[in-house]
């Protein structure tokens, strides 16, 4: 039989199988002779050793398309950030960090910008402006008056996706309107996994229908990491690319060389003022390594 892991609580495993449901499990698999362990969001073979009372063995993990560390987790298919149109206002800077990142890790993003309710359509119009051009997903939601919550529905189906964004903005209430109608933990499972849920914080996949899994994934404005090179940057800033290779000097940075195609781009409005601002800022901080 096979499953998904939705969560991992001090050495058990809990194993959805959209057919059956949820079983509680060991790790018994050869995989843990060569130091691997199960991870939430991992794919994996199940031998069931009681229906009744839902329990079996995870045996095999199938192969990874990719894995995080913070949080651990494996197989996201996608990024949904979300921000509010207002109240908090967008912080374009956290925003374009956390792209940068998800750049890095080649997890394609699709942005959502909550609470429309309380926007006037220039603040809305900006933001579709800035990120649309860039080749971002834009969508606009409110949960409060549920709007295009369909439509969010259909741009997660038969994907894992990751929800992040700053507190206050509404992920909560966004979540708990992708879960309105799904019922997943039954029975004995359910408070099995009540017991171990007040000690630590746990990543955890909700199942929104057959096919899709979100996880709601804490820690946001720690996320940004600066491994890596400054030269590297501007490969994370994809409208930056129809330019690459358009300026006067081989290897531009886009900084203060002369002949520039992207800062003439920004100069033209081409590229927005504020993600080549924000380019800048991240491209000195690499310069100076200073941490996040
Ligand atoms: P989280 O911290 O990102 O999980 O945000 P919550 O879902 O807890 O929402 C924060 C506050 O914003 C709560 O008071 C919500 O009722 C409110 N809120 C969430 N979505 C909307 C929305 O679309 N419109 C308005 N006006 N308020 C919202
Ligand atoms: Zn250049």
């Amino acid at each position: 039989m096979q499953g998904k892991i939705i969560k991992g609580i001090a050495g058990f495993y809990y194993v959805n199988v959209v057919e059956s449901g949820l079983y509680e499990c060991k790790a018994k698999g050869s995989f843990r002779k060569n130091g691997i362990k199960p991870l939430v969001g991992d794919e994996v073979e199940l031998e069931v050793l009681d229906e009744e009372e839902k329990i079996g063995n995870v045996t095999k993990i199938l192969p990874r398309k990719n894995e995080l560390i913070r949080p651990a987790v494996a197989n996201i298919d996608q990024a949904l950030v979300v921000f509010a149109v207002t109240e908090p206002k967008p912080h374009y800077n956290l925003l374009d960090r956390f792209l940068v990142m998800m750049e890095r890790k080649e997890i394609p993003v699709i942005l959502c910008f909550n609470k429309t309710d309380l926007a006037e359509h220039p603040e809305i119009a900006e933001l579709e402006e800035v990120y649309a051009s860039c080749g971002y997903p834009v969508l606009f939601t409110s949960a409060k008056k549920e709007e295009n919550i369909e439509k969010l529905k259909q741009m997660l189906k038969g994907k894992t996706t990751s929800i992040a964004g700053p507190s206050g903005v509404g992920k909560s209430s966004l979540i708990n309107l992708l879960q309105s109608g799904v019922q997943m933990e039954t029975g004995s499972i359910s408070r099995k996994i009540a017991r171990g849920k007040h000690t630590t914080r746990h990543s955890e996949l909700i199942m929104i229908s057959p096919d899709s899994y979100i996880m709601d994934t804490p820690g946001f404005s720690s996320l940004y990491v600066n491994d890596f090179e400054k030269e590297e940057l501007k490969y994370y800033f994809p409208e930056f690319s129809p330019y690459e290779g358009k300026c006067r000097f081989n290897g531009c940075d886009h900084i203060h060389e002369p002949g520039c195609a992207v800062k003439e781009a920004v100069e033209s409005g081409a590229i927005h003022k504020i993600r080549y601002e924000d380019y800048t800022e991240m491209y000195r901080e690499l310069k100076e390594k200073k941490r996040y």
